[in-house]
Order: structure tokens, then sequence, then C-alpha cells
């Protein structure tokens, strides 16, 4: 059995609330929100991180969709949002399972930290 936290959440192993699923990704809170809306959209399959993603159409279909609909029904479809994938040491990645950030709800400066 995977010890990779987003596998064990993707997995239902671990009980926390789903905002979205479907048969590639699985979209939750933030637990440490950096932004009144932030939601992460993780890949149901283990890749460990953007630079080893090899381009599915499938998958980046389902991150679409899925940040469509949740930027809908959390109302930040009209103010716009932020899209992050921290990839790696420098990019700030500390879970190793590739994700991408949702953030909104707020007016978010420019460049990052
Ligand atoms: P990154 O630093 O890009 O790897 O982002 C990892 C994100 O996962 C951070 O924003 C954490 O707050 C978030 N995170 C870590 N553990 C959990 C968890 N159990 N549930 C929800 N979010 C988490
Ligand atoms: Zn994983």
């Amino acid at each position: 059995m995977s010890e990779c936290l987003f596998c064990k959440i993707a997995n239902r192993e671990i009980p926390l609330e789903l905002l979205y699923e479907d048969d590639f990704v699985v979209a939750f809170k933030d637990v440490n929100p950096q932004a009144p809306i932030h939601f992460l959209v993780v890949p149901k399959q283990h890749i460990p991180n953007l630079l080893e993603l090899s381009i599915s159409g499938e998958l980046l279909q389902a991150v679409n969709g899925a940040i469509r609909e949740l930027a809908t029904e959390t109302g930040i479809y009209q103010t716009g949002l932020r899209l992050v994938i921290n990839a790696v040491e420098h990019g700030g990645q500390t879970v190793l399972h590739l994700h991408f950030h949702v953030l909104g709800g707020r007016l978010l400066d420019w460049p990052p930290g």
C-alpha cells in the first residue's frame, strides 16, 4: 500500500471531504488555505511532479473540468483564479504527488515570493 499522502486521500484511505471526483482526479480543500478559496486538484495516478507528467489529454481535460465546476460552485468563476503547480525543490513542492492549487476569492499579488 502506498505511503503517499495524496494517494491515500485519492484511494479514500484517509477520510476527507472530496469536493469533486471523476475517473482521473479528486479535489479537496487545502488544509492550510492561502486565499479565501484554495483547493487542490489531484490526479488519482501517482505522478511525483510536473516534470514527470507525460501529456495526457484525458488528464488535462479532467483537471480543467474539475476547475471549471468548482470555480462555478465556489463563486469565483466570474472573478477569476490562479492555478499553481509547485514543482520539486525550488518550486516549493512539499507533497511529492502532482497537484494543482486553485486559488481565488481575493486579488492575488504578483510576482509570488
Ligand atoms: P505543495 O507545497 O505545492 O507541495 O502543496 C502541498 C499542499 O498540500 C499544501 O498547500 C498543504 O497545505 C496541503 N496539504 C498537506 N496535507 C494536506 C491534507 N491532509 N489535506 C489537505 N491539504 C493538505
Ligand atoms: Zn501519490
